[in-house]
């Protein structure tokens, strides 16, 4: 009889490990989900990589170009490696959960218990060989959190630049914490316009559509449209890794988010990769997939972000002004090199950087 591999949610994670069936001939797979809110739709954004290659066929737009703006300037980066792309969740749970059945996984929709380190389905005990948890966790409200709003709208006439993606355009109201808009146009008629804060409290759905209608009217000079998607997020900016006794932990829950930036899918790809190499070579299975190295740099870089005494808006610009589009994208997607951390550091306030390093160094 095959050994039993047990995966609790059927999200980014769960699926991405179910998918993989093809590679764990010798296992029986379980996934336990929760029915989908379809409503509840939304993009994930990466850079392609050759490791998550194969995931563009489901690519709803693919830019070589992006940008990053304040006030004074804007830098602009090109790659035709790392392009950034995006895909639209149900879509990719859509098909990955047919790929999955196709590959014979049992998908059952039944909410999982946990207790007391063990997990139940309709009261019975889960016994796979591994018990694979990708469930939300809970996280607290006083870390700083990645919240927003966004707005997918078509307007009537041709107004955008659809080749160039726009990561980060901080013309908008600062008061309320670290703010920039998130632009994707798919088509010179159709974008994704989204508010973005870094803080601690998540505002009013009002306060981001303010600020979205304002970045219309004034940046890009769209008067009419209509909207045709909404979404909204928060992320925990704080590394988050659970470890339990008699489960591994995947996806958010297990360590996946770059707290830095809130970057999680491809972080999941290379997470689900790992795991799926440990299965088959029967190592033991390790869910961290940020270098040490990272995590520091990003715990600095967070406490930096709370500080007031500096323009965030204006630092990056500064961080990200000697990096190529290649640089930037390997940046974001965790495989930084020596060069590329020197480029950053060099870059990043002196006095500043030294107080939030030896506060990192000595507290955590
Ligand atoms: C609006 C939004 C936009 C985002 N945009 C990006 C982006 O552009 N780029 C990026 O890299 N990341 C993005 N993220 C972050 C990240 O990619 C996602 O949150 C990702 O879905 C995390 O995957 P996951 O598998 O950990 O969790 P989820 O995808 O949330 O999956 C959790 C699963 O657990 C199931 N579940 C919950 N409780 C139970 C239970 N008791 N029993 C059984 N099943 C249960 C749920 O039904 C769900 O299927 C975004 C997040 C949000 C919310």
């Amino acid at each position: 009889m095959k050994n039993v591999i047990d995966i609790v949610g059927g999200g980014c994670a769960g699926l991405s490990l179910a998918k993989q069936a093809k590679n764990l001939k010798n296992y029986t797979i379980n996934l336990y989900t929760l029915i989908e809110d379809k409503k509840n739709d939304h993009y994930w954004g990466f850079w392609k990589s050759e490791e998550i290659q194969k995931l563009s066929n489901k690519t709803v737009k693919t830019w070589y170009n992006w940008k990053i703006i304040n006030h004074h300037n804007e830098n602009i980066f090109h790659s035709t490696k790392y392009p950034y792309c995006v895909i639209r969740k149900n879509n990719w749970l859509k098909e990955s959960k047919s790929i999955a059945e196709k590959l014979k996984v049992n998908v059952f929709n039944n909410k999982v218990i946990e207790k007391e380190n063990s997990y139940y389905v309709n009261g019975k005990k889960l016994n796979g060989e591994y018990i694979f948890d990708s469930r939300p966790p809970n996280f607290d409200n006083n870390i700083l959190l990645q919240h927003f709003h966004g707005i997918e709208i078509e307007c009537d006439e041709d107004k955008f630049d659809f080749k160039t993606a726009i990561l980060m355009d901080f013309r908008c109201d600062q008061s309320k914490g670290i703010h920039f808009i998130y632009f994707l146009p798919f088509s010179k008629k159709r974008a994704l316009v989204e508010s973005t804060l870094f803080s601690n409290k998540v505002e009013n759905k009002s306060f981001y559509i303010k600020e979205i209608k304002k970045y219309l009217k004034n940046i890009l000079k769209v008067h009419n449209y209509i909207i045709i998607h909404q979404e909204t997020g928060v992320i925990p900016m704080s590394y988050i890794c659970l470890q339990n006794k008699n489960s591994i932990n995947i996806g958010t829950r297990g360590g996946a988010t770059k707290p830095s930036s809130g970057y999680t899918f491809n972080f999941i790809q290379y997470q689900i990769n790992k795991i799926v190499n440990q299965i088959k070579s029967k190592k033991e299975i390790t869910n961290e997939i940020h270098n040490k190295f990272d995590l520091y740099m990003d715990k600095i870089f967070i406490d930096v972000l709370n500080k007031k005494q500096i323009s965030i808006p204006n630092l990056f610009i500064d961080l990200t002004k000697n990096l190529s589009g290649d640089e930037m994208a390997r940046f974001m997607s965790g495989k930084s090199d020596f060069k590329i951390w020197l480029k950053v550091i060099k870059k990043l306030p002196k006095v500043v950087f030294l107080i939030s390093l030896i506060k990192v160094s000595l507290y955590g």
